[in-house]
C-alpha cells in the first residue's frame, strides 16, 4: 500500500495526535494524515471543523444502522445504568443470554453453543483453538493441530489470526518465521456469477488427502474475501470444501466477521451455498459498531468433544466476556434488524450500487466494477494513494478509505438513495481525476 505522505497535507493531523498516537497501519516518522470527528449521526461523521461526510466504510464495515441509533442508544443507557460489566466466570446475565437465544434463532441450525469474545481477531484465535482442541480431541492425535486456508483471506492481526491471512498481501514477510506455517491452496478461481467449474477445488482437494493427519480445520471467509482483496467468489466451493471436510475429517470454519448480519443481502455469506459450518465466527456488525465484541458459535458435537478431551474446557476465558453493556446493545442491534425487510433493504442498495457504479467500468485505469449485496468495489489497474484520494473524498465530503488497487464502499444499511448516490458519485469522480493525472 502506497504510505508516501504528500507533504502538502500533514497539517490535516492534530500535531499531538500526530506525535503520540498510534493510527492503524500507518509510519510513526511519516505518518498518513487523520481528520478530528467531533460527533456522527445516520450516515454523516462531522469533523470539527464542522464540515460534514458521508460515511462510505460504515467505520470499517461495523455500523451497520448508521451513527447515533436512538435504540440503541437507549439501550445502552439502560444497561449502564444497571451494570456496565461483571465478570462471565461463575456469573451470568440476561443481556448474554437474551443475545445467545436471538443468535441462535437466525445462526445455521446446526449452532448449538456460543462463546464471547473481544474482538473479530480474537474470536478467529478462539475458533482456531476450538478446531485444535476439537480435533486433538476426537482424533486422539497431537499432530493434528495445523490448518489450511484460501489465498488473499484476512482474519485479523493477532498471532494465529495472521497466520492465515494471505501470505502475500498479509504480514508474513513482516514477521517471518516467528508465524505458525499453514497450507494455503489458490483463491477460489470462480468469480460469484461465473460458471462453476469443478477444476476448481483440486488443490484444496490434493492437500486435505494428502495432509489430513496433521489439519484440524479449513478457515474461509464465505463467499466475500473482504481486507484480503474484496473478492467475491462462487458459493459452490464452499459446498464442495464442505464435502471434502467431511470426507477428510476435518473441520470447517466460517469466519463471518465482515460478512455477516446482511452485508452480502444474505444474513450470513453461507447461505448463499447452504452449507453449514462447524464453527462460525462473528463480530464488526453484532454491536452495530458501538462496542468492540465477537462470538464463536459452535455445534453441540465440537463442543462435547472439547469437554471430553485432555483439559476437559475450552481453553480460553477473556475479562471482557459477555460484558453486559456490549450484549445489551448487540440486543438492541439484532432486533431492529429483525424488525425490518433486511433481504429487501439490501437488495435495494445493491441496485442503486450497479446502476451508479457500473459506467465507472469504462473509466480508464478501472480493471472492474463488483457490487454483491451492499458492497461496491471498484478495481483500479494500479495502487492508489490513500492520502491523496482521502484528502480528496473530504473536500467533497465524503468518506472512504481505498487500499491497494480497490476503492470500495460498503455504507450503513440506513443510507437513503440521495446521499448513496451523492456519496458513488463522488467516488467516480475522484477515480476519474485519478485516472487523467496519471
Ligand atoms: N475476520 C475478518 C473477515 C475481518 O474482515 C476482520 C476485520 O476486518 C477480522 C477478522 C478482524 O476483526 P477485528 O479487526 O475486530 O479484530
Amino acid at each position: 500500500m502506497p504510505s508516501s505522505i504528500p507533504s502538502g497535507l500533514s497539517h490535516l493531523s492534530d500535531p499531538w495526535d500526530r506525535e503520540h498516537l498510534w493510527h492503524p497501519y500507518t509510519s510513526t516518522i511519516n505518518p498518513l494524515p487523520t481528520y478530528c470527528v467531533e460527533s456522527a449521526s445516520g450516515v454523516r461523521l462531522r469533523l470539527s471543523d464542522g464540515r460534514e461526510l458521508i460515511d462510505g466504510m460504515s467505520s470499517w464495515w461495523c455500523v451497520i444502522h448508521g451513527y447515533n441509533n436512538p435504540d440503541i442508544n437507549k439501550a445502552a443507557k439502560e444497561q449502564i445504568d444497571r451494570m456496565a460489566h461483571v465478570m462471565f466466570g461463575g456469573l451470568t446475565h440476561a443481556p448474554a443470554i437474551e443475545l445467545g437465544k436471538l443468535l441462535l434463532e437466525s445462526a445455521p441450525k446446526g449452532m448449538n453453543n456460543i462463546f464471547y469474545a473481544d474482538s473479530g481477531s480474537v474470536a478467529v484465535e478462539v475458533a482456531m483453538k476450538m478446531a485444535v482442541q476439537a480435533a486433538v480431541s476426537k482424533s486422539g492425535s497431537h499432530k493434528k493441530t495445523n490448518f489450511v486456508t484460501i489465498r488473499s483471506g484476512y482474519h485479523g492481526d493477532t498471532w494465529n489470526a495472521m497466520s492465515v491471512c494471505d501470505p502475500v498481501t498479509g504480514m508474513h514477510t513482516a514477521f517471518g518465521t516467528s508465524l505458525p506455517i499453514r497450507y494455503f491452496v489458490d483463491s477460489p478461481s470462480v468469480g460469484f456469477g461465473q460458471e462453476w467449474d469443478p477444476e476448481a477445488m483440486s488443490q484444496l482437494e490434493t492437500v486435505l488427502s494428502e495432509h489430513s493427519d496433521e489439519i484440524a480445520a479449513l478457515i474461509l471467509e464465505p463467499v466475500v474475501q473482504g481486507a484480503g482483496g474484496m473478492r467475491f467468489y462462487h458459493p459452490q466451493f464452499l459446498v464442495e470444501a464442505r464435502k471434502l471436510c467431511d470426507r477428510h475429517g476435518i473441520y470447517l470454519i466460517f469466519d463471518e466477521i465482515a460478512t455477516g448480519f446482511w452485508r452480502t443481502g444474505k444474513r450470513w455469506a453461507a447461505e448463499w451455498a447452504g452449507v453449514e459450518p462447524d464453527i462460525m465466527c462473528i463480530g464488526k456488525g453484532l454491536t452495530a459498531g458501538y462496542m468492540t465484541m465477537s462470538a464463536v458459535m459452535t455445534t453441540k458435537d465440537v463442543a462435547d468433544t472439547i469437554s471430553l478431551g485432555e483439559a476437559g474446557v475450552m481453553m480460553h476465558g477473556p475479562t471482557f466476556m459477555a460484558n453486559p453493556l456490549g450484549c445489551a446493545i448487540a440486543v438492541a442491534s439484532l432486533r431492529l434488524l429483525n424488525s425490518q425487510n433486511m433481504p429487501e433493504r439490501v437488495s435495494h442498495i445493491e441496485s442503486q450500487l450497479k446502476k451508479l457504479l457500473g459506467p465507472a467500468a469504462a473509466i480508464s485505469g478501472v480493471r472492474e466494477v463488483r457490487v454483491l449485496g451492499s458492497i461496491g468495489v471498484i478495481e483500479m489497474e494500479n495502487p492508489v494513494d490513500m492520502a491523496s484520494f482521502q484528502a480528496r473524498c473530504v473536500e467533497e465530503g465524503i468518506w472512504i478509505r481505498p487500499f491497494g488497487r480497490l476503492v470500495y464502499v460498503m455504507p450503513p444499511y440506513i443510507i437513503n438513495d440521495r446521499d448513496l448516490e451523492f456519496l458513488c458519485k463522488k467516488m467516480i469522480a475522484i477515480v476519474k481525476e485519478g485516472a487523467s493525472s496519471r
